[in-house]
């Protein structure tokens, strides 16, 4: 059974509320405090057999907003009311939530300093402050380049902050890389963040999810896991969350299927909407691991770009793509890096797609905005 309480309410109401929990045999209160963008909200999980405990009784109580009973698999990321906000976070300066889209474009693998400022550069030059860089490689082969490591760090973290980064997206593959990437961080005047990537071969890693939620100071980004199902990249999520750090995006990739084919995954971007319906997190893209090329329709638009449109009509609110200023000499995924003069136009297309998406929600009646099923409704 959750119990969730008005925004800003006093601790003395959770406090009550504690007090009257532990009355019955067998529950364990455990308070869970969310800092949203607008509102800090409190919610009181009652863990055990709850079946006896009378929800009225909670329900009356100062504070409370409502108590939902939890046969909801998601205890802790999931959306147990269709009218409920989500309630998205701000990290660094940057705000993850559904109200506008953040694109996070950079090296699939961080290679030289060089190319690392001229990336930072472009993106400086288009407004950009979040970006994805890759110092930790999971690659197929052993023999294929593993990512600079920790080495990088320290002239990564010096240009973002040269070029005003305030987010950088990069995937862990172990305990210890978080801890590399917390002490570069922690170096004389560097201003930059870093956003933990949690890869698809790790998504049911459960000893890494428990480390990146265990730490609450940096956001994650999960990537769904290419050969399971939705059901159970969500549970993977509330691995992290249980650990205390609820900050978390979830973020489409597609899946691995021949039946994808010639794209290098099935695009699943139809789950956008899905995600969000079934819980809280903001919902991120990623159309370069997707598609896995720069491969053009007849209409003259790459199919990154198309399957971009997906996902941002459907409502993500982050975009994780691969961008090098010289594809050819990438060390890692080149063929489906946008290049510096795809950029400005991808970030046009971002924008439009995005005016729409806005638009046909604002257009829709206020009584059909609350998620309820309406299935027999004729268009
Ligand atoms: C990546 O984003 O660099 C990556 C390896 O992605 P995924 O885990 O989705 O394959
Ligand atoms: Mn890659």
């Amino acid at each position: 059974m959750i119990i969730a309480f008005e925004p800003e309410a006093p601790a003395s109401a959770v406090a009550a509320a504690e007090l009257l929990a532990t009355r019955y045999p067998g529950i364990t209160p455990r308070r869970y405090v969310y800092t949203g963008i607008e509102h800090t909200i409190t919610e009181l999980h009652l863990l055990g057999h709850t079946a006896n405990v009378p929800a009225e009784l909670f329900e009356t109580l100062p504070g409370v907003a409502r108590v939902v009973r939890v046969s909801a698999r998601y205890r802790l990321v999931g959306r147990h009311d269709p009218r409920e906000k989500s309630f998205g976070f701000s990290y660094n300066g940057v705000t993850f939530d559904d109200s506008s889209v953040g694109v996070f474009a950079g090296l699939c693998a961080v290679d030289t300093p060089e190319h690392t400022d001229r990336t930072f550069a472009t993106l400086e030059a288009h407004g950009l402050v979040t970006s994805r860089a890759g110092a930790y490689k999971p690659r197929t082969s052993p023999y294929d380049f593993q990512g600079l490591g920790s080495a990088c760090l320290p002239w990564l973290f010096e240009l973002a902050t040269k070029h005003g980064i305030r987010v950088i997206a990069m995937e862990v593959t172990d305990a210890r890389h978080i801890d590399e990437i917390m002490s570069a961080l922690a170096a004389p005047g560097i201003t930059t963040g870093v956003m933990l990537q949690v890869g698809t071969r790790n998504a049911q890693n459960f000893e890494l999810l428990k480390q990146v939620g265990r730490q609450k100071t940096l956001p994650v980004l999960f990537k769904r896991g290419m050969g399971i199902t939705l059901d159970e990249s969500i549970h993977a999520c509330e691995y992290i969350a249980g650990e205390g750090n609820p900050n978390i995006v979830f973020c489409l990739r597609g899946v691995k299927t021949h039946l994808g084919d010639p794209h290098r995954n099935l695009v699943d971007f139809a789950h956008v909407p899905v995600v969000r319906r079934q819980t809280r997190m903001p919902v991120c893209i990623d159309p370069s691991h997707s598609v896995g090329s720069l491969r053009l329709a007849p209409d003259g638009l790459p199919d990154i770009f198309h399957v971009t449109g997906q996902g941002l009509i459907a409502g993500a609110s982050m975009v994780l793509v691969d961008f090098h200023p010289e594809p050819d000499q990438a060390l890692c995924d080149g063929p489906q890096a946008l290049t510096t003069a795809m950029l400005p136009r991808y970030l046009g297309y971002v924008r439009r797609v995005r005016r729409a998406y806005e638009e046909l929600v604002a257009g829709q009646p206020e009584d059909e905005g609350d998620g309820a099923d309406r299935s027999t409704r004729s268009a």
